[in-house]
């Protein structure tokens, strides 16, 4: 190859770092250009209010690949995941509560207060989803197949995966509606306490806009269980120094193998030439070719605003216009002068109830509800609220004596019907600081600075289309062999040269790598 660079990536999220440091692996100069002043993305540890180190946007891992850590050598890179024992502590308003994870015993006495049967029955239901990720988990770090034009390798990957399936036996109807169908009625069937389903059900609807009753809930919950943390399968961690440790170590082990980074260099532009990819044109006017460009950012950005309309064939572009955004996170940061003391398990010195997330969501009707409001393009009267302290466990990331708490809230439509979100960013957020108060009345008179942000301010400063915290919605039909549109899963484009690495792609969202580490591959192979 001639030119200074060979490819360049677009986006320094976490998926265009790993894309970037698997070519630069194979001696490839490559160049990543990044529209903020940082690197990470989503993944990002940012210093919000003066002395936190605070996670703007995703808050803990489990899913990104342990291939990846080591191929990469991270841990070298200063990447450290901190275990959260107990992973979750759910508070109720008749002052009970439920612990969860991941000491087996404990959880099954925490349970146990709630209902002897679910206790006896939570091992085998996590037993249960173990063997399915045992069957989709390869499938992760693989190009899913064109099912309308499989070629030989598509044949063998669903060969493959036939197989697999098989080895569910009977176990294989389970499978189906776990990657197909609602949470609800499988947690309906497996449990009988309302306060255990609603705590397992969170992880049904994060990122979603939809209810633990609709289908391909199901899927987001086993999405959420892919993971691991230090070999622990489905447990959760905090990234040490917030989750920035993990996209600064990937920019480090980047730049150790000659990978130029640009902060502050949004692309406006991609270059076509002869119908292949050529180069970028940066918001300044500046050109800078390469043969192969890796796009991180979401594909309403890379296919309707980087490239003019005549570069991409119209069923495709009208197939990119159909990519369902919709959205209903938002993420309030808070600095805190103290821990909240909560009424059902009291105590501001650190404590079992604040290492994990800590859950407001008494019962699944609680949900449904929340869902209605948003339905109709209001945010929820009561929401959802998932909150974590990482302080607890990594004081590193605030001054002595204070913490910091990431509120992950649902649900806060992006589309509003009767009002803008610059409008109700702060009212909202007053709502969700009150609904927490009636849990733990110090929480609002130990608020330091509060960092608000809606959907919109998602999209406004990640770029992240609609708000959507996974580059567009984790359904049926915009995952595997539809993600991001049929046709396309195998990370080309209809520009030659033009390759997608985010989460738009393939296997879709949360802080995985997968879609960065199976680009990478996909691009060595076609040179
Ligand atoms: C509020 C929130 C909470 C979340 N919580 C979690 C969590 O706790 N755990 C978890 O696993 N996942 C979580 N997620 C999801 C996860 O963070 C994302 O799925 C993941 O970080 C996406 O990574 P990515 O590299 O694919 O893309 P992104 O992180 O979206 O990175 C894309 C990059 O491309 C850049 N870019 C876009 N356009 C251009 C351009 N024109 N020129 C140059 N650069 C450009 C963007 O600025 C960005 O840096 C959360 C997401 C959000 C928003």
């Amino acid at each position: 190859m001639t030119g200074k660079y060979d490819a360049i990536v677009i986006g320094a999220g976490h998926n265009g770092l790993v894309t970037a440091c698997y070519l630069a692996k194979a001696r490839w100069r490559v160049l990543v250009l990044e529209r903020r002043h940082v690197v990470g993305g989503a993944c990002v540890t940012e210093e919000t209010f003066p002395g936190f180190k605070v996670s703007t946007a995703a808050y803990v891992n489990s899913l990104f690949r342990k291939e990846i850590v080591r191929d990469l050598r991270l841990k070298e890179y200063g990447f450290e995941v901190l275990e959260r024992s107990p992973s979750s502590f759910t508070p109720f308003p008749d002052r009970r509560y439920l612990l969860l994870g991941p000491d087996g015993e404990m959880t099954r006495k925490e349970i146990a207060k709630f209902s002897k049967r679910d206790a006896e029955n939570y091992s085998r239901y996590e037993a249960m989803l173990e063997r399915v990720a045992d069957v989709i988990e390869p499938t992760l770090t693989e190009s899913p197949p064109d099912l309308l034009r499989p070629g030989v390798r598509g044949l063998w990957r669903m060969f493959q995966l036939q197989r697999r399936l098989r080895r569910l036996g009977s176990g294989a109807g389970e499978a189906v509606e776990i990657l197909t169908g609602p949470a609800r009625p499988i947690l309906d069937r497996w449990f009988e306490s309302e306060e255990l389903k609603a705590t397992l059900a969170t992880d049904a609807i994060i990122g979603a806009m939809a209810s633990p009753s609709m289908p391909g809930t199901a899927y987001v919950l086993f999405h959420h269980v892919m993971g691991e943390t230090n070999g622990k399968r489905g447990v959760w961690g905090y990234v040490k120094g917030g989750m920035g440790g993990l996209t600064q170590a990937l920019a480090s082990a980047a730049r150790a193998l000659g990978v130029e980074i640009r902060c502050e260099a949004p692309v406006s532009r991609i270059l076509v030439e002869k119908g292949r990819a050529a180069g970028v044109v940066l918001a300044g006017g500046e050109e800078v070719r390469a043969p192969v460009l890796a796009s991180n950012a979401d594909a309403n950005v890379t296919f309707l605003r980087l490239l003019q309309p005549g570069e991409l064939p119209p069923e495709f572009l009208d197939a990119v216009k159909r990519i369902d955004y919709s959205s209903a996170s938002l993420k309030i940061n808070v600095a805190l002068s103290e821990l909240p003391d909560f009424l059902a398990c009291p105590g501001t010195q650190p404590g079992p109830q604040h290492r994990g997330t800590i859950h407001v969501c008494p019962d699944l009707d609680y949900i449904e509800r929340a869902f209605d409001d948003a339905k109709y393009g209001k945010p929820s009267e009561r929401p959802l609220l998932e909150c974590t302290i990482p302080s607890v466990v990594d004081p590193s990331v605030v001054p002595a004596g204070k913490h910091v708490m990431s509120m992950f809230i649902q649900y806060a439509p992006y589309k509003l019907r009767d009002a803008t979100w610059d409008d109700l960013r702060e009212k909202f957020a007053d709502r969700c600081f009150d609904l927490l108060d009636e849990y733990a009345p110090n929480f609002k008179r130990s608020v330091i600075a509060r960092q608000v942000l809606t959907p919109l301010d998602l999209e406004r400063t990640f770029g992240l289309t609609g708000g959507n915290i996974f580059q567009g919605a984790m359904t049926l039909n915009q995952l595997f062999s539809f993600r991001p549109v049929p046709g396309f899963a195998d990370y080309r484009t209809p520009v030659r040269g033009l390759y997608l690495c985010g989460s738009a792609a393939h296997p879709g969202g949360g802080v995985m790598g997968a879609p960065g580490l199976n680009a990478a591959r996909v691009i060595l192979r076609h040179r």
